[in-house]
């Protein structure tokens, strides 16, 4: 009799029902690719990815429910029903009771930073993320990460590394006096942290701070459910609550939330904007007529906000989220057995591979995570995203690269896509990379654009 395996393997808890066939190219056929990208994966054809991991965002499988779904768009130019089925599963789900749909998160992102961020004022949140900074610089406001410092560290496996260090947090309400503060946000888990969560400790920690103060709190809700299932796994007292609860009592202790709806909720496009502050929810109603479309779609069509209400009571499900985590340690736990260098603990939507220790021959003016990034691709069509010296710019003062501590390559799963065995293609070409890596030579910067350089520049092999 064979032994049965100590801990069972689980799978996804849906089948496939629709294929998207994709193509398999030549290992000749990719370096001519990756040659015509500029060696940026961001310049590839989605027809040349074998295995897409560049990001989450948008990239998802929607469900046969979310589908059928979309033939019951109510395509009025005002009062859609699928806007009120939306508004109400905004209620319900995110505990806000008023609600303006955006055709993407950064929409959202603009409309708060208008209303709220007072000129010249400061914005504390845990840790940046690249849309939402820049509509608070464009609105005139100051950011200031309050993030703890384990999160700067890859190897530190603190299990809460997007909790804010509320002492470094109260120390700069002192400091600057509190009306200078528009806000205060969190985002959980966080993305450039490695997508880490926050605990409702540290949250309850924070807000019952920010009320002695009287400064409000947001909170950017785009990947909020897996910051709930962390909660559930790891935080005392959260084991036997659904995620369904744990996201409704995050909500409860915030002022209102922006949702890039092309995570959480498994669709294609759009974007939330919800709060329980009526003179808020009233500007931003008024507001979204000028930037977005009317109120009561907000740049989306009727179908794209049924998928979106549908998603929202797909999101909460325990399995769907354990599955989606489960795939990424899993795709973890196999490069650890190749001693492939990564971030810890995994995130929830991405692993992050260490290019520094990965390539150690190669300077960061060499751009090693750029070039991991399109050795992967040209050894397997699995596309990745840079993380490093490319995405992090040229300081403005003295027009210098910024040298960031992390130099990375992203692997983000987009949700309900991938099977186990494409995890274990892209496992192997890693292996493979990691075998050949004293042959890897670096790239040469040719052409950088001013602005975000890391989507359109191009680069040439040394
Ligand atoms: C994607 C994202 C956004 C921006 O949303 P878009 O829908 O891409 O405009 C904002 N915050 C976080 C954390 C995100 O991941």
């Amino acid at each position: 009799m064979s032994k049965l395996p100590k801990q069972k393997s689980w799978a996804e808890p849906y089948k496939i029902k629709m294929v998207e066939p994709i193509k398999m190219t030549t290992r000749p056929y990719r370096e001519k690719a990756a040659k015509e990208a500029g060696y940026n994966t961001f310049l590839l054809k989605s027809e040349d990815v074998y295995i897409d991991l560049l990001t989450d965002s948008g990239t998802n499988a929607m469900s046969d429910y979310q589908w059928a779904g979309m033939m019951l768009g109510d395509e009025a130019y005002a009062g859609s029903k699928n806007f009120y089925y939306l508004w109400d599963n905004v209620k319900k789900y995110y505990g806000m009771p008023y609600f303006v749909p955006t055709h993407q998160g950064r929409a959202a992102e603009h409309m708060i930073s208008k209303i709220l961020v007072k000129p010249d004022s400061i914005i504390p949140g845990n840790m940046y993320f690249t849309t939402t900074r820049e509509h608070i610089e464009l609105a005139g406001g100051k950011f200031v990460d309050v993030i703890i410092d384990e999160a700067h560290d890859p190897q530190n496996t603190h299990p809460f590394k997007g909790n804010i260090n509320v002492n470094k947090l109260e120390a700069l309400i002192k400091k600057e006096g509190a009306k200078n503060f528009s806000y205060v946000f969190m985002a959980g888990p966080v993305n450039m942290a490695g997508g880490q969560p926050f605990s409702l400790k540290n949250l309850k920690e924070v807000s019952s701070l920010l009320k002695k103060y009287g400064i409000p709190l947001w909170l950017d809700a785009t990947r909020a459910t897996e910051n709930a299932y962390f909660i559930k796994i790891r935080e005392k007292g959260y084991e036997k609550k659904s995620i369904e609860q744990i996201l409704v009592e995050i909500c409860s202790y915030f002022d209102g939330l922006w949702v890039s709806a092309k995570k959480d909720l498994m669709v294609n496009i759009g974007g939330i904007l919800a709060t329980r502050n009526k003179k808020v929810y009233e500007e931003a109603r008024n507001m979204v007529v000028v930037y977005e479309g009317l109120h009561t779609y907000g740049g989306l069509a009727g179908r794209d906000m049924e998928a979106m209400a549908r998603g929202l009571e797909e999101m909460v499900h325990f399995d769907n989220i354990k599955a989606r985590i489960g795939q990424v340690e899993y795709c973890g736990k196999q490069l650890e057995k190749y001693n492939i260098p990564i971030v810890y603990p995994f995130g929830g939507h991405a692993i992050f591979v260490d290019a520094k220790k990965f390539l150690p021959h190669l300077s960061q003016d060499l751009f090693p995570a750029q070039t991991l990034a399109s050795e992967i691709y040209i050894d397997s069509g699995v596309r990745g995203m840079e993380r490093g010296v490319v995405s992090a710019g040229r300081d403005h003062a003295t027009g210098k690269h910024r040298y960031p501590k992390l130099e990375l390559v992203r692997l983000t799963f987009p949700r309900r896509v991938y099977t186990q065995a494409h995890i274990d293609v892209t496992v192997e070409s890693i292996a493979q990379v990691y075998d050949d890596r004293k042959k890897i030579k670096g790239l040469k910067m040719v052409y950088e654009p001013k602005h975000l350089r890391f989507f359109q520049a191009r680069f040439k092999k040394l």
